[in-house]
């Protein structure tokens, strides 16, 4: 068979097209950035009772991430079929878009897994991670590190002083910092960076520490917090243009109750995590087919797509 140049340009091109496609055609279909940097803000262990609880005991009607663009539910399972995800495999989903079994941190069955912090600094984009929990813990760990459990702290550390993150601020170096006022020293460093972009992941991680110990006093006011970093960013990022925000939770802690009999009626029915739905709310990025949105539910890994579209990163699947 003989092909004219032009036929055989043409048959090249659609042979090009269908192994692009095969490999990332999960990614091709991200929509164009409207804008350049994300924060996403982790209430770990924050389910919707958490949330509801907040607002009963504070007396406030909504809380400043009730006021962003969309709320939604978060689906948190991992691999470990018949438990709870952990922060580990919970926020590997977020990080890396993909599931792995509890206690992997960005790696699963000897194979490091690309987290989204890697892929923002390949695109010469700034990455923050801040937390109110020790920087080694699962959460921050998975934006910063791969190692098979989240219990090897040493190696996690290693790897995130080794690692090009342009800041790690953890409960070691907050001092008496509040986490609205780490979020907006981590905003002026990562813009004084004058990247392309910025990521950076803000988590409160005592949302979870206090409902394990069962106490709603000092989880509430984590997570008040946490909602007053949440509306100062909200206020800096309407200011710019630029910014999309994204606030969720890794999975509810505590299988929290509100009821009847007395004001402020609220207790744990367990301590430990619960395999409940989580809100997500999001700001200048849309929740859409792209993210696998259906009955107003997403599945963690969308997160990651969620972050990758808002930082407009090319994915290699
Ligand atoms: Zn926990």
């Amino acid at each position: 068979m003989k092909f004219t140049k032009f036929t055989e340009k043409f048959f090249l091109c659609v042979m090009v097209a269908v192994v692009v496609c095969s490999s990332m055609c999960v990614f091709s279909v991200l929509p164009k950035a409207r804008v350049k940097n994300v924060i996403l803000f982790i209430g770990d262990g924050m389910g919707f009772n958490h949330i509801q609880s907040a607002k009963i005991q504070s007396g406030q009607n909504t809380l400043a991430m009730e006021g962003l663009d969309t709320a939604a539910q978060n689906r948190t399972s991992s691999l470990s079929v018949g438990w709870p995800t952990d922060s580990a495999a919970g926020a590997t989903a977020f990080a890396c878009g993909q599931k792995v079994y509890n206690g992997n941190v960005g790696r699963m069955n000897g194979n490091d897994i690309k987290n989204i912090s890697e892929y923002a600094i390949e695109a010469h984009k700034s990455v923050g991670i801040v937390t109110t929990d020790s920087i080694t813990g699962a959460t921050p760990a998975v934006f910063s590190s791969h190692v098979d459990d989240r219990s090897m702290e040493s190696e996690i550390a290693r790897q995130q002083s080794n690692s090009d993150i342009d800041l790690l601020m953890g409960a070691e170096t907050r001092g008496n910092m509040t986490i609205r006022e780490m979020t907006a020293y981590a905003l002026d460093f990562l813009v004084a960076k004058q990247n392309t972009g910025f990521f950076l992941m803000v988590e409160a991680g005592l949302i979870d520490k206090h409902s394990h110990s069962g106490d709603i006093a000092s989880m509430i006011a984590e997570l008040l917090e946490l909602d007053e970093a949440i509306k100062y960013a909200k206020e800096w990022a309407t200011a710019r243009g630029d910014t999309a925000i994204i606030v969720t939770a890794d999975h509810e802690t505590g299988g929290l109750e509100i009821g009847e009999g007395k004001p402020n009626n609220t207790w744990y029915t367990s301590p430990d995590h619960t395999a409940v739905n989580v809100p997500i709310f999001v700001f200048r990025v849309t929740l859409d087919a792209n993210h696998f949105i259906s009955n107003n539910t997403i599945d963690n890994t969308a997160v990651f797509i969620l972050l990758a579209t808002c930082l407009d990163l090319k994915i290699s699947a």
